[in-house]
């Protein structure tokens, strides 16, 4: 088998028989990839398989059963990510988000870039759950939703007061209310910034500000679709809705 060198992105780590552990690790261009570590608490690998670590590995790949990590360089741990419960829990989230996204094996290098830029934008201090958002937004294609929040689904005008309509999976202008009895009413802002995010440059990430009550509609919204569209359960996700329900408490405290 021939080494390789990736870059690559830890997603998570289990312990496996005594002393050994499996790594599932999103690569750049081999997709996500299962490791085999062996006797990992005295491997020089041990540092190295933490969750959100990022290192160029050389590998060898089997697209069958296991792979094994050789070597690593330049490894990069998000500091400022770590040494915040709550920037960590959305960046776990949307690890976990990635990792459900894709199946194994296939490579996405265009997800893996988005994933890592996010996350470094996260690091760098950027609002994370605005990033988050966008995150979230951006991904729903790779789960089979293909989303406009731009123009109304039956007469494509653009800049109305939207609604959004689980029937016809779009917006609807005023005009066109009349045709989804059950739409969801939105607060315009909701549709405007989601359709903002679709399309959004990172450039753009730095200027982009959002007030809590507006968060707090866009995160209502979003869950929505998730329940409607995506339909999983992931567990990084309800401890951040847990998260949320006393994290000001403990903001104010601290
Ligand atoms: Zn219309």
């Amino acid at each position: 088998m021939e080494i390789k060198e990736m870059r690559g992105l830890i997603l998570y780590n289990r312990n496996y028989r005594e002393d050994d552990k499996l790594v599932k690790i999103f690569t750049e261009t081999a997709g996500k990839r299962m490791f085999f570590i062996k006797h990992a608490s005295k491997s020089k690998l041990s540092s190295v398989i933490q969750p959100l670590t990022q290192a160029n590995f050389l590998v060898k790949l089997n697209d069958v059963g296991l792979s094994y990590i050789h070597d690593y360089h330049d490894a990069n741990l998000y500091k400022v990510i770590n040494e915040d419960i709550f920037v960590l829990s959305y960046a776990t989230y949307l690890v976990a988000l990635a990792d459900a996204a894709i199946i194994d094996n296939q490579p996405d290098p265009h997800l893996f870039a988005f994933l890592v830029k996010t996350l470094e934008l996260m690091n760098e201090g950027l609002d994370y759950e605005i990033l988050t958002n966008i995150f979230e937004v951006q991904i729903l294609e790779r789960f089979g939703a293909q989303l406009n929040f731009h123009e109304c689904v039956f007469c494509h005008r653009v800049g109305q007061r939207f609604d959004f309509s689980y029937q016809y999976s779009g917006l609807l202008c005023p005009k066109h209310y009349d045709k989804d009895l059950k739409r969801s009413q939105l607060d315009p802002n909701v549709p405007y910034l989601l359709d903002k995010f679709q399309s959004v440059q990172f450039d753009e990430l730095r200027t982009i500000s959002v007030k809590p009550e507006m968060k707090q509609k866009l995160r209502h919204f979003i869950d929505g679709i998730y329940d409607n569209y995506v339909g999983i359960q992931l567990k990084s996700k309800k401890f951040i809705d847990d998260l949320s329900k006393w994290g000001d408490v403990m903001r104010k405290d601290s």
